[in-house]
């Protein structure tokens, strides 16, 4: 059946196949690890487009005042394989030369990966790091990542139906496209229409501020244009050129990631015309990389449910022990948190109300488990950080805050907490797929309706959701409504079920994880991206 499917290359700036492998910094990636092992585990002819990030996104550890810094050092990878290509690109008039790697290590589908830091290059720290610069040497990555990217399948000989974009980043691969064509003789009207048959596009942020754009000029001037005018650029992306709303031009179909996201983008581009049709597939995960089977066994009845729970939970304790020194209490609730620091995520939402959770973490009624970097560059994420640490400094029996978030960590809270906390300020949570890792695992979610948790929630039966879907154009009314409601539901139904009604509690486990086990799997993503998007 497989070889009659179009076969499909996909772009993407990240992508999280392996804790080790530091060429992620966050969900972006691990949907895109996480859709190439799920494309080897189906057999789809599917390859990814990468770039191979010398010191890949930020180490960040927290100094002596509790402050974040980053750090960076350069990674050599063994495993890379020579496929013996390199292709050529211009970039600000000089050719830049991209090595082309294949990763096949970690039971995902053919990765190439494109690098400059090559002796025959001026250019060589292009790939260097991963959103670790803005402005020229971002437009490069992404020259890089588009239209070297497709050089790179031309050069590999691999027949491709389908270029599907993870986000905007590699939406240059379109005007390599559209430079193919025009090169045979099409205009580049035909040479756009033809080049939209072929390609497919997943938005993913729903803030506006959040989908890149660049100056025309910059873009002429870097050469990143391919062979376009500036008419043309401005037709395609408006004057800035966002990155975002070309795809939406360069694709013959777009998707958000989640139902709800679906309608938030929707709206967010109702005014550009021309667009593809956005429509919505849920992200989802690769159950081998991040759910414990036995969980998924003893919800089935083959073992003990919080036995297993327990085993995992001590060992994220002595995780943290071995990092922090701190003795968490097994025996106490135990809530994980970890997310980018962005305000909208509300980070320290649970600390709102001292009266009401000074006491509860005195007496270690609640233990919080956190986790995430800010962008090196983003001083209101930072701010954010140390602020939570410094919470950690108040309680240090029972709020930890675990430097450097990675996909160790990421693994680790999600199998280990009691419940899984997410309370970002609706509706700007895309997905969340770290809340899919937590449900299969056995761990409840207690979260806003946002990103993916409307689709499974079932309030009081797999999980908990608070703020009842309430949105407010004023934060501070909106953060006020859901603070309150998060305290509702965590002293009127969390607290009591988990210290009273242990059997209720693991009854909500296991139907936790037998309501998203099969739904929120890649197997059910890749399926859709197939039907809706790929199959014409
Ligand atoms: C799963 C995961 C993510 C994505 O989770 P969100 O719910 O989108 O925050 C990000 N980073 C790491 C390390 C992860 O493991």
């Amino acid at each position: 059946m497989t070889d009659k499917m179009p076969s499909v290359a996909y772009f993407c700036m990240e992508y999280g196949l392996d804790t080790s492998f530091k060429i992620y910094a966050g969900g972006l990636g691990i949907l895109a690890g996480d859709y190439l092992k799920g494309a080897k585990d189906t057999g789809y002819p599917i390859v990814g487009i990468g770039i191979k990030w010398k010191q890949g996104y930020t180490d960040q550890l927290i100094d002596e005042e509790g402050r974040p810094f980053d750090s960076y050092k350069n990674y050599h990878y063994d495993f890379l394989k020579d496929t013996g290509v390199t292709v050529k690109v211009k970039i600000r008039q000089r050719d830049v030369y991209c090595k082309v790697w294949l990763v096949d290590e970690f039971g995902n589908a053919p990765l190439y990966l494109l690098d400059t830091d090559i002796p025959q290059n001026e250019d060589r720290w292009i790939c260097g790091q991963l959103y670790g610069w803005f402005g020229e040497e971002r437009i490069a990555q992404e020259m890089v990542l588009g239209i070297a990217g497709v050089r790179a399948l031309r050069s590999l000989g691999i027949k491709t139906d389908v270029y599907h974009f993870n986000e905007g980043h590699a939406v240059f691969a379109a005007f390599e496209l559209i430079r193919e064509k025009m090169q045979e003789g099409l205009s580049f009207e035909e040479a756009v229409r033809k080049t939209r048959e072929e390609v497919v596009f997943t938005t993913h942020t729903p803030i506006k501020e959040g989908n890149e754009s660049h100056y025309i000029d910059r873009l002429m001037y870097m050469g990143a244009n391919n062979g376009l005018t500036v008419e043309q650029l401005v037709k395609l992306g408006g004057a800035p050129f966002n990155m975002t709303v070309a795809a939406l031009r360069l694709s013959r179909i777009s998707n958000a990631v989640a139902q709800l996201h679906c309608e938030t983008s929707n709206k967010m581009w109702q005014d550009i015309k021309d667009r593809s049709e956005i429509i919505g597939i849920t992200n989802a995960i690769h159950l081998p990389t991040w759910v414990d089977s036995r969980m998924l066994d003893a919800a089935e009845g083959k073992g003990d449910l919080w036995e297993t729970h327990m085993d995992n939970k001590r060992k994220l304790i002595e995780f943290v022990k071995e990092r922090t020194s701190i003795e968490l209490d097994e025996n106490a609730l135990l809530i994980g948190f970890s997310r980018r620091a962005a305000p909208y995520k509300r980070s320290d939402l649970i600390f709102t109300d001292t009266n009401i959770i000074e006491p509860l973490l005195k007496e270690r009624k609640i233990q919080i488990v956190f986790s995430g970097k800010a962008h090196p560059l983003d001083d209101t994420g930072k701010k954010i950080v140390e602020n939570i640490v410094k919470i950690g400094k108040k309680y240090p029996q029972s709020v930890v805050f675990l430097e450097n978030y990675d996909m160790t960590i990421g693994k680790m809270l999600t199998r280990g907490s009691d419940i899984w906390l997410n309370n970002p300020r609706r509706p700007k949570e895309a997905s969340g797929t770290s809340g899919m890792k937590a449900a299969m695992n056995g761990v409840l979610n207690l979260s806003t309706l946002d990103g993916w948790w409307p689709e499974a929630c079932r309030h009081g039966e797999n999980g908990w959701q608070f703020g009842d879907g309430f949105v407010s154009p004023n934060e501070a009314e909106h953060d006020a409504h859901d603070v309150k409601a998060l305290y509702k539901v965590l002293l009127e139904e969390v607290l009591p079920t988990y210290y009273d009604n242990r059997k209720k509690w693991k009854e909500m486990m296991k139907n936790s994880i037998t309501s998203t086990r099969k739904y929120f799997a890649v197997e059910r993503m890749l399926q859709e991206y197939y039907e809706k998007m790929y199959i014409k």
